[in-house]
């Protein structure tokens, strides 16, 4: 894993789920500060955000959020990170979270979480990215977006290469063994035809 720096971490704003999706979140954000492995995040203390980003901080790590305005009032702006970016549009957080990271992760989250890494998925398929992504299916929480996946390259609306774009994974341990045993990521290479 030497390659991966940071992380871009997509999950919840809110922590209203089963309790053991607050511990995934404190145990990936715990685990990446011991590989100095820096968080990039959409900067928010709500939920699990700001429970990952605690976690992170709590154990000497380095937090990058990036928020736009309008929600630095509605989440609550992270202002202990590292470095909060305040952007104008959700548009420019998503892109920007992308552009500084080596590596997404996903953990149990809601619609927003869901858009941000279809999103980024949607990216890797057409070549803009070849950053690892690892959804972390915690207690079978993301199951149901594999199963989605599944029945769209069984109906033909994606190739089955498709399933590569994602790693999805069990335990944090999983997340981190998979992503030493990825190959390093390349940035903007030419689109496999998927
Ligand atoms: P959620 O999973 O809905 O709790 O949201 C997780 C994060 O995604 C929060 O930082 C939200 O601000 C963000 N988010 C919510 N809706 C969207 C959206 N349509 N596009 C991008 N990010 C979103």
């Amino acid at each position: 894993m030497a390659t991966v720096k940071s992380i871009c971490v997509y999950c919840g704003s809110s922590a209203k789920g089963p309790a053991s999706h607050a511990a995934a979140a404190v145990e990936l954000g715990r685990r990446m500060a011991e590989n100095n492995i820096q968080l990039v995040y959409g900067g928010g203390r709500v939920g699990l955000m700001g429970i990952l980003a605690d976690a992170v901080l709590a154990a000497g790590g380095e937090v990058i959020g990036i928020i736009p305005k309008f929600l630095d009032e509605l989440e609550v702006g992270y202002f202990e990170a590292t470095r909060l970016e305040i952007v104008d549009s959700m548009h420019e957080r998503k892109s920007r979270m992308a552009e500084l990271s080596d590596a997404f992760a996903v953990l149990p989250g809601g619609l927003g979480t869901m858009d941000e890494t279809f999103e980024i998925l949607t990216w890797r398929q057409l070549g803009l990215h070849d950053k690892p992504i690892l959804i972390l299916d915690q207690d079978g929480y993301w199951t149901p977006a594999k199963k989605l996946i599944d029945h769209i390259i069984d109906s033909n609306y994606a190739a089955p290469k498709a399933r590569k774009l994602v790693n999805f994974v069990d335990t944090i341990d999983d997340l981190f063994t998979t992503l030493d045993a990825l190959p390093d990521a390349k940035l903007a290479v030419e689109a496999e035809k998927l």
